[in-house]
């Protein structure tokens, strides 16, 4: 068994849609980054390149590809986890805390979950996904961006 931590944080901006954990979430403003910038998808997709010993998502799906300009996100996880596959390691269980000083994450939670269990082809028990707000603090409190922390168990 290996373990793997991910971490990743984007800036909230006007026009543009907000995705997390693949979900779309309603809000007046979303993530700007190169792809959809699911900052959770991210986080997750690097916590599983970590146990696996594979590197970072910046090296491995670099934003300077045009190919990965505005897609979705669940196709660097997919990836992610064929390779893992093919090296012979599963996910065991995740565990996701989301930072967002709004929107309030409370009632997107469950789906969030479900959606990162049936992409990693885990039972929901499995997955857990934690909301947090920034106590009006730092960048996250004033809500100028939304940050995520993932951990993973992987076995062989
Ligand atoms: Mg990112």
């Amino acid at each position: 068994m290996r373990v793997g931590i991910g971490h990743d944080t984007h800036r909230l901006a006007e026009g543009r849609p907000l995705i997390l954990g693949g979900i779309r979430v309603e809000h007046a403003r979303g993530l700007v980054g190169h792809s959809d910038a699911d900052v959770v998808l991210h986080a997750v997709t690097d916590a599983l390149l970590g146990a696996a010993g594979l590197g970072d998502i910046g090296d491995a799906y670099p934003d300077t590809e045009p190919a990965w300009r505005d897609c979705e996100s669940s196709l660097f996880l997919r990836e992610t986890l064929k390779r893992l596959n093919q090296a012979g390691w599963r996910p065991v269980n995740l565990d996701v805390i989301i930072f967002a000083q709004e929107p309030k994450l409370g009632p997107v939670k469950a789906a969030i979950r479900d959606r990162l269990a049936e992409l990693l082809r885990l039972e929901p028990g499995c997955v857990n996904v934690k909301a947090k707000t920034g106590e009006k603090v730092g960048a996250i409190g004033r809500a100028e961006a939304i940050g995520c922390q993932a951990v993973v168990l992987i076995e062989q």
